[in-house]
């Protein structure tokens, strides 16, 4: 019976093996691509000995889950870096702030006014994403495509947030080529952003892809994939 690190390794090492590839097909670098492990619902454990395989990057999806879980892996030793990658109730923004490195799901204008405040008394800059509705999705959350276009002035005026990129949840389609128009659709978006110079530095960074179509988002420009199961295993509860 192989261990149970054993399984995660090679987990781990099939999925770095199909980023590579992707990126190959692509025609990219795969060093420019961050594999985020997604760790949410995954016990400590299992976060350190993926640690300890070299994985750098951890997402986690609630806040209150990530309150017990990172503060005890560092004082384990782990050094990782941390995203927050779901919803964030403005109650819980100070928290977040405190146990992450990065918060990928900057959904609305006043969650990143509130981040932006929080990160001037800390006399920081947060690194953040600005998650995108690209229409037909089943969550709501997100700014609209045509929002950002003309408003994005309002974000750039943000001093102490540092607006790496987009990051997109697009609905979850069994067949992943039929995701692939979404993902399309953030790289065009975040083009277009940069031509018309809407921010005072380019964004760099596309976060799209789980488990199931990351190397097409790959494909399409990806430079941050969040994969989970594939590394983890199946979660027991929904996340
Ligand atoms: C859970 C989750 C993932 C990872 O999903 P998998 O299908 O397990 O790879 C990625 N992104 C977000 C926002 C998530 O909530």
């Amino acid at each position: 019976m192989p261990s149970l690190s054993q399984d995660l390794r090679e987990r781990i090492a099939e999925v770095r093996r199909r980023i590579a590839e992707a990126a190959q097909r692509a025609g990219r670098d795969p060093e420019t691509i961050t594999l985020v492990a997604v760790s949410k619902t995954v016990d400590d454990t299992s976060v350190l000995s993926a640690w300890h395989e070299g994985l750098m990057d951890f997402g986690e999806n609630r806040v209150q889950e990530a309150s017990t879980k990172i503060p005890l892996l560092v004082s384990k030793g782990c050094t990782a870096r941390w995203h927050l990658i779901g919803h964030l109730q403005s109650n819980k923004a100070k928290r977040a702030m405190e146990i992450f490195d990065i918060v990928q799901s900057v959904d609305d204008l006043e969650l990143a006014r509130r981040l932006n405040r929080l990160s001037e008394e800390r006399a920081a800059r947060l690194p953040v994403f600005l998650e995108v509705n690209l229409g037909e999705e089943q969550s709501k959350s997100g700014f609209e495509a045509s929002w950002l276009k003309a408003q994005a002035s309002e974000l750039a005026a943000l001093d102490h947030l540092r607006i790496c990129g987009l990051m997109i949840i697009p609905p979850y389609l069994e067949d992943a080529e039929q995701v692939r128009p979404y993902f399309r659709h953030a790289r065009d978006l975040m083009a277009e952003l940069n031509r018309e110079q809407r921010f005072s530095s380019p964004l760099t960074d596309l976060s799209m892809g789980m488990s199931h179509d990351f190397e097409v988002a790959i494909e399409e420009g990806a430079t941050l994939v969040r994969v989970g199961t594939a590394i983890f295993g199946p979660r027991s509860r929904l996340g």
